[in-house]
């Protein structure tokens, strides 16, 4: 990890113990440069890496690692840890929801990325060359502006069971209520986890706001899993949550207006009614029904749809 990331390091600075770089990572055959925190333990330990701002809308996992990248000690730190905050600095600015403004493209459906692609592509490619030298993943999300959430995890299940289970007990470390597995191979825990590395998505904060409170609870869980690493001292705190069975997402097979019938954390029954989109003269053009049992753990909040957007999803409780 240091040999890759010292070369984004600013002229005449080298790597060493007990240190702290910041800076950014030029990407490669675009214009973007993702703001660093390189910190460098005193003693040896593990690589982790952490990103935020994938997403552009999802603000209190960018407050957090911006936070995190300064208030951490490299004293107080045994390995290193690379902080990118956020990933998609164009997106974020731009206000953008899922997608970057250079190519139209969802950065976390374009993993592992192509080193010659579009520029979320390359972006993808940059970050899954950290991925590789890392020793533990960890990928901060939230619920984008039009989305309202529920705290959950998700971690992925490729990779095998010995690193899916490895990455399991990482997620529920969180403390955040829901734990699922997913099998998606282009989001950026799916990459990582296909060349061996562990990791989780994490998912907190809501609706294009933030606010200290969740920036401190997002620091606290993140803090927590960086003690079970031993990359941070402290006592590891375990937490009650619930792993699901799988996750359910609907998607819109119209574009108009979403009028959702459910709420976030409603316990739904397979088969009810999750909602409608009606046209802009109020006729229904579609409605969608819940294809399991389950809880409602995100929710479109935004009137307008287009076509194939997320509208809510369901954890299957085991
Ligand atoms: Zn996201």
């Amino acid at each position: 990890m240091i040999d890759l990331i010292q070369s984004h390091f600013p002229t005449g600075t080298v790597a060493s113990p007990t240190s702290k770089t910041r800076g950014f990572i030029s990407v490669p055959g675009t214009s973007v440069e993702m703001p660093f925190t390189f910190i460098y333990g005193a003693l040896p330990g593990k690589s982790i890496l952490l990103t935020a701002g994938v997403h552009g809308g999802e603000y209190p996992c960018i407050e957090t690692a911006i936070q995190l990248a300064n208030e951490i000690n490299p004293a107080e730190i045994q390995g290193t840890i690379l902080i990118i905050h956020p990933v998609n600095p164009a997106a974020f600015l731009a206000r953008m929801q899922y997608y970057g403004p250079f190519d139209g493209k969802n950065l976390n459906r374009v993993f592992p990325g192509k080193a010659t692609g579009t520029v979320s592509e390359r972006i993808a490619y940059q970050v899954h060359q950290f991925q590789q030298a890392a020793d533990f993943y960890l990928d901060l999300h939230g619920g984008d502006i039009h989305e309202g959430l529920v705290p959950f995890v998700i971690y992925s299940t490729l990779g095998g069971p010995e690193l899916s289970e490895q990455s399991r007990i990482a997620s529920a470390l969180l403390g955040f209520p829901y734990v699922v597995g997913s099998v998606s191979d282009n989001s950026s825990i799916g990459a990582a986890a296909k060349v061996g590395i562990p990791g989780f998505l994490a998912e907190l904060g809501q609706c294009g706001r933030w606010n200290q409170d969740e920036v401190n609870q997002y620091k606290t869980a993140v803090v927590n899993v960086l003690r079970s690493f031993s990359v941070l001292q402290g006592e590891v705190k375990q937490h009650e949550v619930e792993f699901l069975k799988k996750m359910l997402v609907s998607t819109a097979t119209v574009e108009g207006c979403w009028y959702p019938d459910v709420k976030l954390e409603d316990l739904v029954k397979q088969g009810q009614k999750l909602g409608e989109i009606r046209d802009y003269f109020g006729v229904v053009k579609a409605e969608y029904f819940a294809d399991s049992d389950g809880i409602i753990l995100y929710l479109v909040t935004s009137l307008a749809i287009m076509i194939n957007d997320p509208l809510c999803a369901i954890g299957v409780t085991a």
